[in-house]
């Protein structure tokens, strides 16, 4: 697919996160949507869209494999914001089980996370021609080029990351002075959080994300990597 033109494209680097998502909901309208894990980017992102008076799509990506804080987080976000929350159907894990076998993700952690993550995004992205992530560029190596806009030939849509500059430092502070509801597993050494399965708390020392898939060489789940087929 061509990438589509943009009546105008600012200097979106040099933009704060407000300003970039209030361009992006200017230049998008209703086709601008938010990805949500109920991690603390999340908390940040739909705080921000409330301040700005925005009401942009909240597609939650539920693998059914989540940790019981993060649902109730989503919950409280919900009660708080009143986010208009779309949940792609994604397979239960029993039928996960009876069409690939048991415990996929220790077999074959990518294709879990096609199943689960990947395809039903795409599915999801499909109304869509903008899509905003909390992911930034001091997350992990594998993220560290990361730009505020990008075209996603993946999925067809204009990828906005507001908070691709912005550090974990900067996040918890915007979490605390705005008093949002966040994800209590924080507090316990979770500092990135997916698939039960797939997460463990991290030491002091270690990467931020160095507790997702731990002990592989997998680095992202796949929804951020352009498929080149
Ligand atoms: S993070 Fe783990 S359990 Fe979740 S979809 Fe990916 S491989 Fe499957």
């Amino acid at each position: 697919m061509a990438t589509p033109s943009l009546s105008l494209q600012p200097d979106l680097e040099a933009m704060s996160a407000e300003d970039v998502i209030r361009w992006a909901a200017g230049e998008f309208g209703e086709k601008l949507c938010l990805t949500c894990s109920w991690q603390k980017q999340s908390s940040v992102l739909v705080h921000m869209v409330s301040e700005l008076g925005l009401g942009i799509d909240v597609i939650e990506l539920d693998t059914h494999l989540f940790f019981r804080e993060s649902y109730e987080t989503r919950d409280r976000l919900v009660e708080r914001y009143g986010l208009n929350l779309l949940r792609p159907r994604i397979a239960t894990v029993a039928e996960q089980h009876r069409d690939e076998g048991p415990n996929l993700w220790e077999r074959d952690p990518d294709r879990c996370c096609h199943i689960r993550k990947v395809e039903p995004l795409l599915k999801a992205l499909e109304p869509y021609g903008a899509w905003i992530s909390g992911i930034r560029r001091d997350q992990s190596p594998s993220r560290v080029d990361t730009p505020k806009l990008e075209w996603s030939e993946s999925y067809g849509v204009w990828k906005l990351h507001p908070l691709a500059d912005w550090d974990e430092k900067r996040v918890w502070a915007y979490i605390n002075v705005n008093e949002i509801p966040y994800n209590p597993l924080h507090d316990v050494g979770y500092r990135s959080i997916g698939c039960i399965p797939c997460t463990r708390p991290v030491a002091p020392n270690e990467e931020e994300r160095a507790g997702r898939w731990a002990g592989s060489d997998k680095l992202e789940c796949g929804i951020h990597i352009e498929r080149n087929e």
